[in-house]
């Protein structure tokens, strides 16, 4: 039974990781905008950081409140083989992030259903792509589901192309090159840069089968939810309709609906350093002075890349702030910082130990830089504050975020990542003090053209990011159409 009223009801299910949960929650409030009902489904972990952006959304306005929440919960932990801690993507381990990432979600298959059957039934439901099986729960409920896609149009076009030809098959290494087939670019990989790779062969085979599973939703469902713009990846938008038969959209940047400091200073998790404090620090510096750096949500280095990190930066002579997921302990030394550096750096350049309030950050003027990990978000989080980029992925589909930004847009250098890494065990180091320092002088000392080229063409992003959502854009544009095909089927 569908919802009586005449207003559009939306159920968001986002996953359960920053990079999903944060982007799903501006979706929602997006919608919101055009007088959409948004319920949020989420786990009792996460209420938390729900409630936050509800109670922010209540604040701003008209009165109305149009966010919901409704929980579902796991069960319970002695029915299921689940370890402890699988409700937290924060797991340090390859296990504990196969778990979380995979194995635990599908369990809130079940619950799911028991809160469709339950409750007045939404008129769609907009799912993160990594719950492929949401598309069977819904299905005897008649409920159409949007998947919610959120890595670039660029990475998923890839996804679909290397299934279908399988060129990393026909390579007789993990470091032999070879070509992205049926491509709008001519695109060099390797399989230590897929998104399946792994050293350990049954990982690597979870991966596979959940790509393809995430795959096969995106054409079972009743279309595909990017937080992309056209501009940014518009030979991929195509290629992805035309040529991967997919129906979609693309709504992004999604973050630009946190319009002022407290929106964007409270978005995501609680951050670690207060966001005036912040700012001041800020405040204090030139326009385009200082590099920003941070990981995403998920890095784990280990204490020899960090302090390999801390070297580059204090030999490139450049200010910076860094986010580095550490918690400070009082007067003990930390291993994972060359000695004396805070002191020496102090004014210079500022550590953050937890969690950043990021787009406060990439927004203000003095930032110039953006050294990243490549997680989706991040990069069109710096793609709207006009910024140019040090490339350096970790795992998943970050080496092909790098592709589109050093290869096909332009605007970034790559620090010079070979091989695809979940979690760095003992001494393990990916790149040394010398790559970091030549990168981030490359991205931020402007003498030269190919610089200069760089950063316009960043700038330039920058501004069309912003026309794409304003009144009239391409992204603008997009949400009213599919808000208006929505309630077409239910007419
Ligand atoms: N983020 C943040 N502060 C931090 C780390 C991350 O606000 O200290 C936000 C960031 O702005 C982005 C999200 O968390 O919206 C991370 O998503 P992304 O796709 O960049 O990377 P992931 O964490 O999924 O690898």
């Amino acid at each position: 039974m569908g919802s009586k009223s005449s207003q559009l009801h939306v159920f968001f299910f986002p996953f359960n990781a920053p990079g999903h949960m944060i982007p799903m929650l501006d979706m929602a409030r997006l919608f919101t905008t055009r007088g959409v009902k948004a319920t949020i489904i989420t786990t009792p972990f996460n209420v938390p950081t729900v409630v936050k952006t509800i109670e922010r959304t209540k604040t701003r306005g008209n009165g109305v409140v149009k966010i919901d929440i409704q929980t579902i919960e796991y069960p319970a932990v002695a029915e299921t083989d689940l370890p402890e801690g699988y409700e937290n993507t924060d797991s340090r381990t390859i296990h504990e992030k196969m778990t979380s990432f995979i194995t635990a979600p599908a369990m809130l298959r079940q619950p799911l259903e028991q809160l469709l059957q339950n409750h007045d039934h939404p008129h769609c439901i907009v799912a993160d792509m990594f719950f492929p099986w949401v598309i069977d729960a819904t299905a005897k409920f008649g409920i159409p589901v949007l998947v919610f896609n959120s890595t670039s149009i660029f990475s998923s076009s890839a996804g679909v192309s290397m299934r279908q030809y399988e060129p990393q098959m026909k390579v007789s290494s993990d470091s032999e090159p070879f070509v992205i087939p049926n491509f709008p670019d001519e695109i060099m990989l390797t399989r230590m840069k897929l998104p399946t790779f792994s050293d350990n062969k049954y990982v690597q085979t979870l991966f596979s089968n959940f790509a393809k599973e995430v795959g096969e939703s995106e054409v079972r469902s009743y279309g595909v939810v990017f937080n992309s713009f056209y501009q940014l990846e518009p030979a991929y938008a195509n290629h992805y309709t035309e040529v991967c038969g997919r129906k979609a959209w693309y709504i992004g940047p999604v973050s630009l609906c946190n319009k002022d400091v407290e929106d964007k200073g409270q978005r995501g998790l609680e951050s670690s350093i207060d966001k005036h404090e912040c700012l001041k620090w800020l405040n204090t510096k030139h326009v385009n002075s200082v590099v920003y750096i941070c990981f995403g949500s998920n890095a784990s280095f280990n204490d020899s890349q960090l302090m390999e990190i801390a070297m580059g930066l204090e030999a490139s002579g450049q200010q910076f702030i860094w986010v580095v997921r550490k918690d400070k302990k009082e007067n003990e030394d930390e291993v994972w910082l060359p000695k004396g550096f805070e002191k020496r750096m102090e004014g210079k350049g500022l550590i953050i130990r937890g969690w950043a309030p990021q787009v406060l950050i990439l927004d203000h003027e003095a930032v110039g830089g953006f050294m990243t990990h490549c997680g989706w978000n991040s990069i069109l989080e710096g793609v709207t504050a006009g910024l140019p980029m040090v490339t350096w992925p970790l795992f998943g589909d970050q080496f092909l975020n790098e592709k589109l930004v050093t290869e096909v847009l332009k605007f970034g250098v790559p620090v010079g990542v070979q091989q695809s890494c979940f979690e760095m065990s003992g001494n393990d180091l990916c790149i040394k003090k010398e790559a970091i320092e030549k990168a981030v002088r490359q991205l931020m000392e402007s003498e030269d053209q190919a610089k200069e080229t760089m950063r316009s063409r960043a700038k330039e992003l920058g501004e069309m990011a912003r026309r794409a959502v304003e009144e009239g854009g391409s992204s603008y544009s997009h949400l009213n159409a599919l808000i208006e095909e929505l309630k077409a089927l239910h007419s």
